[in-house]
């Protein structure tokens, strides 16, 4: 499941790559390239812009509410999909690349230093460099899926 996140959603777009989709945000105002780019790369067009929904050849979803919940739950439940906690972290919140594990030893200089002393798991995106490990936006990420669900009930 491949998303293209128009430049209204950009929370949004972040979120999802938390929790492990492929998420492309997309920056300009070109309604032509956005269509474009979402079919050649077969991507799924999130998007507030209700000009769009005339064009029937897209696969697109018009985002109803401000709040990040209620738009995160609108587009697993308009596509019947749930998210696997495993997928969870294993794209830069950056550049939407996939993850790679990292040994401890070689993030000592990179991270603060008790992020270094209370943490073992790391991972880094090899096009930003960013270095990740789980903390604050991990206990984020399961409050919010825990919010999910219980809409969900
Ligand atoms: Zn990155």
């Amino acid at each position: 499941m491949k998303f293209l996140v128009d430049f209204m959603l950009g929370r949004l777009c972040k979120w999802l790559r938390l929790l492990g989709y492929d998420a492309s945000y997309f920056v300009s105002d070109k309604k032509s390239d956005l269509i474009y780019q979402s079919l050649k790369e077969g991507r799924i067009i999130l998007t507030r812009d209700h000009r769009l929904s005339k064009k029937k050849a897209i696969r697109l979803i018009i985002i109803n509410s401000d709040l990040l919940e209620e738009q995160l739950e609108q587009v697993f439940s308009e596509l019947n999909i749930k998210v696997d906690p495993e997928e969870i972290f294993t794209r830069c919140l950056v550049c939407n690349e996939i993850l790679q594990e990292i040994k401890k030893e070689k993030v000592k200089d990179r991270v603060p230093s008790y992020v270094f002393q209370t943490k073992n798991d790391f991972s880094f995106c090899a096009n930003c460099q960013k270095i990740y490990w789980k903390g604050t936006h991990w206990d984020l990420a399961h409050q919010l899926l825990k919010k999910l669900k219980r809409a969900k009930a």
